[in-house]
């Protein structure tokens, strides 16, 4: 069994590279077909949410993959993925002129959490900085226009926070991260989300 990367858009071969240096084999995700392929894991990658949820809906892969979420399957999502999964969103209010329609999700929804994009604002889009996560010392953390999570849901639950803001959470096999791992050359997330 292999971990699938979602490889519509975003940083997803730097997801590989990392799950390559954890022993796990992977695989990427572009259209529905690829689903039938064998993973049982699954990495949500960052990039742009709102083109991400888009592609996979229109390319089917919205629904059969928020099935198998429920379902139990592990997993990892990061910045735009993390907008992904989480259950609500609230807008960073640079986007009132668009159609609010199909442009805002929520998309896969299963992480019980409110997340705010671009939370960060214009000024601080990238920083760095490092703080534990579910017990891992001093995790490097790289964030790039990055939403951090307003509103944690009884069922999830904060495993890492900066400057008083939730970065990270976890929800059974669910992880939903603001920054991005894959960019470290630190691989002891993805190795324990191998693990899970
Ligand atoms: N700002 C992006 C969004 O709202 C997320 C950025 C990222 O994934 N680095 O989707």
């Amino acid at each position: 069994m292999a971990t699938a990367v979602l490889a519509l858009q975003g940083a997803f071969i730097e997801h590989e590279r990392a799950l390559a240096d954890v022993g796990e084999p992977s695989l990427e995700l572009r259209c529905a077909a690829d689903l039938s392929r064998p993973f049982d894991r699954l990495v949500l990658p960052g990039g742009e949410s709102t083109v991400q949820g888009k592609l996979l809906r229109e390319e089917g892969m919205l629904a059969p993959l928020r099935e198998r979420i429920e379902a139990g399957m592990p997993v990892l999502a990061t910045c735009a993925g993390l907008i992904l999964l989480a259950r609500a969103i609230a807008g960073d209010g640079s986007r009132e002129s668009e159609p609010r329609a199909a442009q805002t999700g929520p998309w896969i929804g299963t992480l019980d959490v409110t997340v705010k994009r671009n939370a960060y604002g214009r000024q601080l889009g990238s920083f760095h900085t490092t703080a534990p996560v579910d017990g891992i010392p001093n995790v490097p953390m790289t964030f790039i226009r990055a939403p951090f999570v307003a509103n944690v849901g009884p069922a999830a639950q904060a495993i890492a926070t900066v400057d008083g803001h939730v970065v990270a959470v976890r929800q059974g096999a669910q992880i939903g991260l603001a920054f991005h791992p894959e960019l470290d050359g630190d691989r002891r997330i993805h190795e324990r989300f191998v693990r899970l």
